[in-house]
C-alpha cells in the first residue's frame, strides 16, 4: 500500500512536453531552528532525505552559523518524473549574532538567478538545469506573539526575489482557537509591515464552484498550519503518519488538526506550475533587468 506524493495526478495545465522531461522544482525552508523545517519536508515527500543528518549538541548549535544544503531526489509517478530539490537552512534565526543571519539566504538565491542567466547568455541554451528557488516556506514559532523582528527582516529580504509562503510551524502545540488567532495577527503583521507574500491567482470567471472555493480556502488559510511527524502511529487499527501524545494522537494529514495536506496538496499538484512562472517572468525578470541596466552604466 503506497502512498502516493500526488504530483502526477494533476498536471493537466502542464506541457505534454514538460511532463515527459519531468519537472524540475526547487523548495527551500526558512525560519528560526527547532521549529520543524527538516520533518515537514519529509513528511512532504515521503523520502527521508535527512536519515543520515547530524544531530548538533545545544553547544555546537550555539556557535554554528547558517549553512545551506541541498538535497535532490528523483521521484516518479505513473510516468511523471519529478526532480526534486530542497534548499534547507540549519540554525537560522538560532546564532548568537543574528543581524545579517538571512543574507546567507539571499545570496544563495542571488546565486542561482545567476548561474542561471549566464547558462541562458551561453552556448548550450538548450540544456540549461534550473535551479532556481520556486518556493520558500517560513517557518513562524508557534510560541510566540505573531511575527518576530527578526522574520519580518528576514521575509522583507526575500520577498522581491522568491515566493514566499508562509507557514505557522508545530501546530499541534496550539489550540484550534489559538491557531485562529495567531493567524490572523499573522496576517495582520504582514500587511503591517508590508510583507508580499506568493499571492494565490485570481480565479477566472469561467471556474467552477469548486475550485473557487479551494482557492478562498488556501488564502483563508494562511499562514499554513502545520505539524510535521517522520514516524507513523497506529490507532483504532489504523497506521498513519502522525504524533504520539500521552493524551492521544494527532494526525498530520487530518484537515481537522493541521493545514498539511492543503499545503501539499497547492506545492505538489494546484500550484507547483504558478510557483514556476511566477519565478520566470517575476522574480527572475527582476534580476536579469537589473543586470542588464549594471551592464550597460
Ligand atoms: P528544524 O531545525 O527546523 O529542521 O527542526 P527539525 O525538523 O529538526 O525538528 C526539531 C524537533 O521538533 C524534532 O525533535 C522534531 O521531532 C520536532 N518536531 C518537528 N515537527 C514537529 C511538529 O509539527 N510538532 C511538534 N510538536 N514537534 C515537531
Ligand atoms: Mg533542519
Amino acid at each position: 500500500d503506497r502512498e502516493y506524493v500526488g504530483f502526477a495526478t494533476l498536471p493537466n495545465q502542464v506541457h505534454r512536453k514538460s511532463v515527459k522531461k519531468g519537472f524540475a522544482f526547487t523548495l527551500m525552508v526558512a525560519g528560526e531552528s527547532g521549529l520543524g523545517k527538516s520533518t515537514l519536508v519529509n513528511s512532504l515527500y515521503l523520502t527521508d532525505l535527512y536519515n543520515n543528518r547530524k544531530v548538533l549538541n545545544a553547544e555546537e548549535r550555539i556557535v554554528q552559523t547558517v549553512f545551506i544544503t541541498k538535497h535532490t531526489v528523483g521521484i516518479e509517478e505513473k510516468g511523471v518524473r519529478l526532480r526534486l530539490s530542497i534548499v534547507d537552512t540549519p540554525g537560522f534565526g538560532d546564532a548568537v549574532n543574528n543581524t545579517e543571519s538571512w543574507k546567507e539566504i539571499e545570496d544563495y538565491i542571488d546565486q542561482q538567478f545567476e548561474q542561471y542567466f549566464r547558462d541562458e547568455s551561453g552556448l548550450n541554451r538548450k540544456n540549461i538545469q534550473d535551479n532556481r528557488v520556486h518556493c520558500c516556506l517560513y517557518f513562524i514559532s508557534p510560541f510566540g506573539h505573531g511575527l518576530r523582528p527578526l522574520d519580518v527582516e528576514c521575509m522583507r529580504a526575500l520577498h522581491d526575489k522568491v515566493n514566499i509562503v508562509p507557514v505557522l510551524a508545530k501546530a499541534d502545540s496550539l489550540t484550534p482557537t489559538e491557531v485562529r488567532r495567531k493567524k490572523m495577527k499573522i496576517r495582520e503583521e504582514m500587511e503591517k509591515f508590508g510583507i508580499n507574500i506568493y499571492q494565490f491567482p485570481d480565479c477566472d470567471f469561467d471556474e467552477d464552484e469548486e475550485f473557487k472555493q479551494q482557492e478562498q480556502l488556501l488564502k483563508d488559510s494562511i499562514p499554513f498550519a502545520v505539524i510535521g511527524s517522520n514516524i507513523q502511529v497506529e490507532s483504532k487499527g489504523r497506521k498513519f503518519r502522525g504524533r504520539l501524545y500521552p493524551w492521544g494522537v494527532v494526525e498530520v494529514e487530518d484537515p481537522a488538526h493541521s493545514d498539511f495536506l492543503l499545503l501539499r496538496n497547492m506545492l505538489v499538484k494546484t500550484h507547483m506550475q504558478d510557483l514556476k512562472d511566477v519565478t520566470r517572468e517575476t522574480h527572475y525578470e527582476n534580476y536579469r533587468a537589473q543586470c542588464i541596466q549594471n551592464m550597460t552604466r
